[in-house]
């Protein structure tokens, strides 16, 4: 049993404690959350860190299996490039795929990462997951834009989930984007996950070249698809609509839906998503870091938090980000948003990607019976509670 206390405690449902006192089990359970309103008087056992104590991080989206891609990819090339070069460059040996997947597995532990939404396009991760001290939900994506590759992708996705569920790891099957899916292929995910009700996740309004192939059937996306992809694509024909209003209808609603980057997501869209589905179980994931990497473009982080969405953080891949950090992450969101507390962003890190993940009730605050990991953040401006370049994280438990 430990005693732990620092400057201040963020619980990650909207409390500070002023150099409150956690006591911890040798497992890392919350037994006790002790206010002191600032008045910590010397206790004999009790451990004071310097800075800022906050919940284990969830990253809500990363994909371990491309971390050998890591510095490939020259910064602000534009979507369809760096989807084209990751086609090109994933497959490598198995053995340097998962020795690059070790040390990132590793690295976000350190970083003080506990859980992760991690997609998986094969099995090859899974060795990594398995053993991982990191909570793993994977959701492998079922990839194939032509139909007649529907049946197919789909059996392979299911092989890939009951590798995982061989191994202890919870796995769903997922839409990769609506720029990589055809109809029937989406029909048939969503068939399963009506029956499994575990959480969906899905790239969504990444690019602008998505739109304009479903709107129009031009673009750089079709082009992708024909000339890199070798995909015949004559069967398909534009909607009229973008890619997110042609393709959410199929995505069942009962399940938790992360939905990945939302760059070009306006008040319409949500307007349009709030009509097909409760935003209760709807969860709007955003990577800043890889965005700016690929596009150097935001989400309209404003406009989400006036309508009061569930925002999740996630890293993306080692391929379109310099590292594997929440942290990191969120340091770039304060850094253009100066106004957002420490606070909601640590909602966004912490609680809401475990809600998303199903993972709520056990990680991701700190509350008494969780096991949310404990993280101290050194090196903030503890006047103002803010995050400063120079902040940093350690693990305590
Ligand atoms: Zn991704």
């Amino acid at each position: 049993m430990r005693k732990i206390s620092a400057h201040f405690i963020l619980d990650g449902l909207g409390n500070c404690y002023n150099k409150g006192i956690l006591t911890v089990d040798a497992q890392g359970t919350i037994l006790n959350i002790e206010e002191t309103d600032g008045l910590l008087k010397e206790q004999a056992g009790v451990e004071f860190f310097s800075g800022v104590i906050v919940p284990g991080f969830v990253n809500a989206h990363c994909h371990l299996e491309l971390s050998h891609l890591h510095g490939f990819f020259k910064e602000g090339e534009g979507f369809v490039p760096f989807l084209k070069k990751v086609v090109e460059n994933r497959l490598i040996e198995a053995g340097s795929i998962v020795k690059a997947a070790e040390r990132a597995d590793l690295i976000m532990h350190k970083n003080g990462i506990v859980a992760v939404g991690d997609i998986s396009n094969g099995q090859v991760s899974f060795q990594v997951k398995y053993p991982s001290k990191i909570n793993y939900f994977t959701f492998v994506e079922a990839l194939g834009f032509s139909p007649e590759r529907a049946e197919k992708a789909f059996s392979w996705a299911k092989q890939c989930v009951q590798g995982a569920n061989d191994m202890g790891l919870q796995a769903s099957i997922v839409p990769h984007s609506p720029y990589s899916v055809s109809d029937e292929l989406f029909r048939l995910v969503a068939e399963e996950a009506i029956i499994s009700r575990l959480p969906i996740s899905i790239h969504n309004q990444e690019s602008r070249e998505e739109d304009e192939l479903y709107r129009l059937g031009t673009g750089e996306m079709r082009q992708h698809l024909e000339e890199n992809l070798l995909l015949d694509t004559s069967f398909f024909h534009p909607t009229g609509l973008g890619a997110m209003q042609s393709t959410l209808k199929y995505l069942p609603v009962e399940n938790n839906l992360l939905l990945v980057h939302n760059i070009h997501t306006n008040q319409l869209d949500i307007d349009f998503i709030e009509g097909i589905r409760s935003l209760e179980n709807t969860w709007f994931v955003l990577c800043p870091a890889s965005n700016l990497y690929i596009q150097n473009r935001l989400p309209d982080i404003g406009l989400f938090r006036t309508r009061n969405l569930q925002i999740c953080l996630g890293t993306d891949s080692l391929a379109s980000n310099h590292q594997l950090s929440i942290l990191e992450e969120m340091k770039v969101i304060q850094a253009l948003f100066p106004n957002i507390s420490l606070q909601e962003l640590i909602g966004w890190a912490c609680i809401n990607g475990a809600k998303a993940l199903e993972m709520g009730k056990w990680l991701g605050s700190i509350e008494v019976g969780k096991r949310p990991g404990l993280n101290l953040l050194s090196g903030m401006d503890l006047g103002r509670l803010k995050l400063l370049p120079k902040t940093t994280v350690k693990k305590l438990c």
